[in-house]
């Protein structure tokens, strides 16, 4: 079997390829929409034909790739029928199987993050995919959609644990670089549902995680509502660097490139003069032209170079990439997160 494991920096999720190395049949769980061009790049150097995408679950933190892979690909749409989304072309059940090639993942109801929440095994119980249902030393949330501490725990006792203690897990989601565990790992040594902690004191644990409302929850679960369909299949990505188009159609592309490749880009500051020198500081050889002056400046833009859009937190800069779109700007991104992420990233500052 050929086996892969991405991942997200952007939204800490991960992403898993299995290819049946025979037929070259492959399915992806959890793809996330910015990412589509890289699995599509990898799927086609692996020479794998992707069948279907598997959703562990309606995503509140990321957009599914689902529909875009449908879209570029031909692939078919699995996720529970329990997760209420419209555009499923294989409503799963548990102990449906979603076959590649020879071999298949059995989906396993493990609900409790939110009603539609599956586990998918692998056919001879190696691996298992458990979305934000188990993570490495840590669960999924419950205090949002349908969440229950209770059918949480259960459906980890009942549905996972229940699994060969050598069996792999693989989380939906990591935020502090592990990649994987495994049930006999799990079970001694997770802190919130390890054997020896009771429902009682996991219900407590969970009430008080006081943990802040999540950021993308209100654009994130309506598009996979929808499997992740946008009003429009966005444009083939550019050649000039590793551009990412977002759900929203809005262009991206990471500070750490632009930093190395300062001198190949017109790296244009659209933040007021008082913030372009303040403590956050400036990237090397910004200009600044705040965005409400852009409208009447566009004759200052350089056309010899794509030009990479940035603002502090990575929202006003996002406006200015469309308005410059719009305005016949081709070669033109925004820089993902702003100087908040690049200054997170000590990135060069002047
Ligand atoms: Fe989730």
């Amino acid at each position: 079997m050929i086996f892969r494991q991405l991942f997200d920096p952007v939204s800490s999720t991960y992403t898993y390829i299995l290819g049946d190395s025979e037929s070259c049949e492959a399915i992806i769980i959890d793809p996330v929409f910015e990412q589509v061009r890289r699995e599509i790049a990898l799927l086609s150097e692996l020479g794998l034909k992707l069948v279907a995408s598997l959703d562990t679950h309606v995503h509140a933190d990321h957009v599914t790739g689902a529909w875009l892979l449908a879209k570029r690909l031909g692939s078919r749409i699995a996720l529970s029928e329990n997760g209420g989304a419209q555009g499923v072309d294989i409503s799963l059940k548990s102990g449906s199987r979603v076959a590649f090639g020879k071999r298949y993942v059995e989906a396993r109801a493990t609900p409790g993050h939110t009603d539609g929440c599956m586990t998918f095994v692998l056919d001879d119980r190696s691996m298992a995919f458990t979305g934000d249902t188990l993570l490495v030393r840590g669960c999924g949330r419950t205090d949002f959609q349908q969440g229950s501490a209770d059918r949480l725990y259960r459906s980890v006792h009942d549905e996972i644990f229940s699994l060969p203690d050598t069996c792999v897990i693989y989380p939906g989601h990591d935020y502090a670089g592990n990649t994987c565990s495994s049930v006999g790992e799990e079970k001694r040594f997770n802190p919130r549902l390890g054997l020896s902690i009771g429902v009682e004191d996991f219900r407590v644990y969970m009430e008080n995680l006081g943990l802040p409302h999540p950021r993308l929850i209100d654009v994130a679960v309506p598009a996979n509502l929808r499997c992740g369909r946008a009003d429009q299949v966005p444009d083939a990505e550019p050649e000039w660097g590793p551009v990412l188009t977002t759900f929203a159609g809005v262009p991206e592309i990471s500070p750490q490139w632009i930093e190395d490749n300062l001198d190949r880009v017109h790296l244009i500051d659209v933040r007021e003069p008082q913030e372009f020198n303040d403590a956050l500081g400036h990237a090397p050889g910004a200009v600044l032209i705040p965005l409400g002056t852009l409208p009447q400046r566009l004759d200052e833009l350089g056309r010899d170079r794509p030009l990479a859009i940035i603002c502090r937190s990575g929202a006003r800069s996002a406006r200015a990439t469309l308005f410059l779109k719009q305005n016949g700007f081709d070669l033109v991104a925004n820089v993902t997160g702003g100087m908040l992420r690049w200054r997170m990233l000590n990135l060069a500052v002047e």
